[in-house]
């Protein structure tokens, strides 16, 4: 007789990552032969540009094909210090290439991070709505998520004040991530600024999300490096996936003071080791050839914009449901009016079984009154998603 499967305590309360969920619901049915048009995945639909594939597969006949350091190459790490210290303050001291770590994706180096910084007793105060993974993770280091829900009025974002309304004599550190999944707000330089102020008032970790930094339409988002008056606090955290098109190599990184970055690589030596050789090289080209890079980067970033007005316009009179995003490649809908205690899971399962379009339900990101829509499709595909969205909707309304 087979004995039940009881879960450690470990990952007793883990939930499965709700917005893969919804991609595996949308590749099963595609491969059933439906057609779906998935505006769930968080994923650019572009590939990897010519001249960071071409430096992959030389460098893979060249011999990278081994181990590297657990930390990773160090001329990637150098590539990385330098691509962080040109967003920095003049006469702010640069960061060396000992500060960062890299790792198997930016997810990686968050997890590293809270496993670092975070324990049990402590709280964390996560702006909500925030990417699925992180409440998650820091349940994982056994930490407390405490959730700070955002203004309806501006973005959901949240402000200093309202942070600090939320927090306790064990709050250790907040989660910044702007441009914002599921949102795509941006944060202005004054509200960072009255954060980090608070943070370091308190001396609270921030862990700064910035994997969306470069993806901005209206002006370019801000890096806390642009403003952090002190880093001793300080996690920066960004990766290759987004910017570069780059999901499936799996590499990101952070950037910490000494004593963390050894304390993550510790972490990442006993559970990874090193991200994939061949993609480190891949990262290196990407981030050291910059004119090719931050043409192709422009040129993706043009289409991600000519598709955000896009999609905004399809939505038609329902265009005021949605937030109006500034960076990253979500649309954020509200779908309250389609009522009950989870609206947003109710819209995606009648919009995927009448109009067989994939969404993530809002509840993913702790806000079940809306919905997230990704926008990183061609955009046909993106316009015809969002005028069924808008065609479900109008059922409601
Ligand atoms: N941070 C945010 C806010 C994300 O949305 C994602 C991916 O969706 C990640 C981190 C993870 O990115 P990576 O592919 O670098 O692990």
């Amino acid at each position: 007789m087979s004995r039940p499967f009881i879960p450690s305590a470990n990952i007793a309360r883990l939930k499965e990552s709700a917005t893969l969920a919804v991609a595996a619901k949308a590749r099963t049915l595609k491969a059933a032969g439906v057609p779906i048009i998935d505006l769930g995945a968080g994923e650019p639909d572009f590939d990897t540009p010519a001249f960071i594939r071409h430096a992959a597969a030389a460098a893979v006949e060249a011999g990278a094909t081994r181990y590297t350091a657990t930390e990773g190459i160090p001329a990637l790490r150098e590539a990385i210090a330098a691509d962080a210290n040109r967003l920095l303050a003049a006469g702010a001291e640069p960061f060396t290439a000992s500060q960062v770590i890299v790792s198997n994706g930016s997810k990686q180096s968050l997890f590293n991070a809270c496993m670092a910084c975070f324990g049990p007793g402590d709280e964390v105060l996560v702006p909500t709505p925030s990417w699925t993974s992180y409440y998650e993770m820091l349940e994982l280091a056994r930490a407390t998520a405490v959730p700070v829900m955002g203004d309806p009025q501006n973005s959901l974002k949240v402000t200093a004040t309202m942070l600090e309304e939320s927090a306790t004599p064990r709050t250790r550190g907040v989660m910044l991530n702007s441009p914002c999944n599921p949102t795509g707000a941006v944060y202005t330089r004054e509200e960072l600024e009255e954060i980090l102020a608070l943070a370091a008032k308190h001396a609270w970790w921030v862990l700064s999300d910035e994997i969306y930094l470069r993806i901005a339409y209206d002006e370019p988002a801000i890096s806390v490096l642009q403003l952090a008056p002190a880093r001793d606090r300080l996690i920066l955290i960004n990766g290759v996936a987004k910017a570069y098109a780059m999901t499936g190599w799996r590499i990101g990184w952070a950037i910490a003071p000494l004593a963390v970055t050894k304390a993550m690589i510790a972490v990442q030596s006993h559970t990874t080791s090193n991200p994939a050789a061949v993609s480190q090289y891949a990262a290196l080209a990407a981030l050291t050839n910059v004119e090719a890079a931050d043409a192709a980067v422009d040129s993706m970033v043009e289409a991600f914009l000519r598709r955000r007005n896009a999609v905004l316009d399809a939505l038609g009179d329902a265009r005021a449901l949605a937030l109006h995003p500034a960076g990253a490649f979500y649309l954020y809908i509200d779908v309250s009016s389609f009522g009950g205690d989870d609206p947003g899971a109710r819209f995606s399962e009648a919009l995927l079984d009448q109009h067989q379009v994939a969404v993530v339900p809002g509840s993913a990101f702790l806000t079940p009154n809306w919905i997230r829509a990704s926008y990183a499709t061609a955009d046909h595909i993106a316009i015809e998603g969002m005028q069924r969205i808008a065609r479900l909707l109008s059922t409601v309304r």
